[in-house]
């Protein structure tokens, strides 16, 4: 992974790289920021910049022997610890059981979440974690010298996933770090980290892509600026509020995408009665699972309009269930109603927050989505 692989983030390349140039990189840094913004392709790209036999100003060269076993993620001197889940066995687990997973996983979706994670490892249904079998894994790895390059360097990536014993096992690494190793720890819920991790580390926050570093995409992509913005910048807030209401986030996004394809399905047919049922139905829901089903309604629709821009590359995992596919839906989405269509879900957030009526707003929504869907192209 270079740095040019990854578009726009100037402002946080420069800096990393300058402190690298610089000899002043801190041995313990937290990369933190919203998910499936590349967070991790940062991470990847600034290591690969560090063990650059052959560095360029602005980037590493791609092509000596350090940069070609970073870009498979086979490089001897860095190791990776993210979440796994725990085979039928009951067996200890570490992360490199899974190893040719991950490298298909940061193959294949440079901008990739937790959830696609999951399903690279084939396991949809049940949540990862760090465990303790991987602290000691990564205490191993630390305690070694370097065997190819100057330096050795820890990726924990989802350090929040860390479970206890795991988290206390980095942090005695931590507190006595050895020579020529780095950590770089990312986390999309910092907040969620332990105190005494978090203040032993250097934070790096990561924006989303500003709207200017788009520029390129932007114009390719013949969107105003208010579609990008609730594309890249804002889709995430209400979401990410709603998730931390109810918990549980896989299970519920599993369950909000099962109604919002049923949804559809009666939206595009427009059965009347069916919606009015639908409506009851869901309306009964509580405000932060009503909130959070509009926020990730929005989501689904920021999908499919990345398809139909062709920046299939900002959609790790299309959705498809249930005979539903993204790329199907993705066809009624365009810029001729897509700003009108996140309007519709900002409102009905704002009325559900409002104690409005839930069968009302559901209601009003599925009429308007009815007509939405049918649009013509600006
Ligand atoms: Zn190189």
């Amino acid at each position: 992974m270079q740095f040019q692989d990854i578009p726009g983030q100037n402002e946080v390349k420069a800096r990393l790289i300058k402190n690298i140039n610089s000899g002043r990189i801190a041995h313990a840094q937290l990369f933190s920021g919203s998910e499936g913004i590349g967070v991790l392709s940062l991470v990847r790209a600034c290591i690969q910049y560090l063990m650059c036999q052959n560095r360029g100003e602005l980037d590493s060269c791609g092509t000596c022997p350090a940069c070609n076993k970073n870009s498979k993620a086979i490089h001897p001197d860095v190791h990776f610890s993210y979440p796994v889940v725990t085979k039928e066995s009951g067996k200890k687990v570490v992360s490199s059981d899974f190893a040719d997973a991950w490298r298909g996983f940061l193959k294949e979706y440079p901008f990739g979440d937790l959830r696609t994670w999951h399903t690279c490892m084939n396991a949809e249904k049940k949540t990862g974690a760090i465990h303790v079998s991987e602290g000691a894994a990564m205490q191993k790895f630390i305690s070694l010298k370097p065997f190819e390059s100057k330096y050795r360097v820890l990726v924990v990536w989802q350090a929040d996933k860390m479970n206890a014993d795991a988290a206390n096992k980095l942090l005695k690494s931590l507190e006595e770090p050895p020579e020529k190793t780095f950590f770089f720890l990312i986390s999309h819920a910092p907040e969620s980290l332990l105190d005494t991790i978090f203040s032993r580390t250097q934070e790096v926050r990561i924006k989303p892509p500003s709207v200017e570093d788009l520029g390129s995409l932007a114009a390719s992509m013949n969107l105003d600026d208010y579609l990008l913005k609730q594309v890249f910048l804002e889709r995430d807030r209400n979401l990410g509020q709603a998730l931390s209401a109810l918990g549980s986030g896989e299970m519920l996004t599993d369950e909000w995408e099962a109604v919002f394809i049923q949804w559809m399905r009666n939206c595009y047919t427009v059965k009347v009665p069916d919606l009015v049922d639908w409506s009851e139905k869901y309306g009964g829901q509580s405000r932060d699972w009503l909130k959070g089903f509009f926020a990730h309604c929005s989501k689904i629709v920021r999908d499919a309009l990345m398809l139909q821009y062709q920046a299939a590359s900002a959609v790790p995992l299309p959705l498809k269930r249930d005979g539903f596919t993204l790329d199907k839906f993705a066809q009624f989405i365009h810029e001729g109603n897509a700003r009108e269509i996140y309007q519709v879900f900002e409102d009905a957030i704002f009325h559900i927050e409002r104690n409005g009526n839930a069968k009302i707003i559901l209601m009003d929504v599925s009429a308007k989505f009815t007509k939405l869907l049918k649009a013509k192209r600006a």
